[in-house]
Order: C-alpha cells, then sequence, then structure tokens
C-alpha cells in the first residue's frame, strides 16, 4: 500500500462543518481521522484540520485515472494544487486549475 489510491470518481468530503452543514468539498483522501476516530472520505481542508496523515494504515490521497494517466501529471504537483486550492478556498477565491499551471509552470 502507498500513499495514494487511483479511484474512478473522487467522493465528496464526509465531514460536515460545525453547523451541521456537509462539506461536499472533493475528497483529497480516504484517511483515518484521530479526531473522528473512523476512516472518512475528508478533503484537503479537513484532512488537516483533522491532524490526518498519509501512509499505509493512516490513509491514502485520492487521484483519479484521468489525472494519473496523464503523463504531466506529478504526485508532488497535485499536492501543492490542492494545499493552493484549499487556501484560494478558504479566503473565498476561486481556485482553477488552469490558474495554478500558469503560476505553478513560472516556479517549477
Ligand atoms: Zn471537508
Amino acid at each position: 500500500m502507498g500513499t495514494s489510491i487511483v479511484v474512478h470518481e473522487i467522493p465528496r468530503c464526509d465531514l460536515s462543518d460545525e453547523y451541521g452543514s456537509v462539506c461536499s468539498e472533493a475528497a483529497y483522501a480516504d484517511a483515518y481521522s484521530p479526531k473522528f476516530g473512523q476512516w472518512a472520505y475528508l478533503c484537503k481542508y479537513h484532512f488537516d484540520d483533522h491532524g490526518c496523515r498519509l501512509g499505509t494504515g493512516l490513509g491514502q490521497q485520492l487521484l483519479t485515472e484521468e489525472a494519473v494517466g496523464d503523463p504531466q501529471f506529478d504526485p508532488e504537483t497535485e499536492d501543492l494544487y490542492q494545499t493552493w486550492a484549499a487556501f484560494m478556498r478558504d479566503n473565498g477565491e476561486e481556485a482553477s486549475r488552469e490558474e495554478f499551471e500558469a503560476i505553478a509552470g513560472g516556479l517549477l
């Protein structure tokens, strides 16, 4: 078992916020949440918020067949993208893949 699994479709985050409304962000990983005491699909925000980790017996990052099949695909870049997108959303900004690639293209 590695730190990622390939799935046909990315599920939604299983969690709810403190007011009980469902998160519904795209899940970042299927991971064990120490805060929750069980496994769940978690978006990047909740993954970090719950102190989850990737690894055998801890959690696996969810990747789509599409992403993995892309010759440009790089798990590290994907991780960067997820972090960036979560940060942008936290600040109420749109986070598009195209925009990320435009920024990342100059950095990577
Ligand atoms: Zn979430």
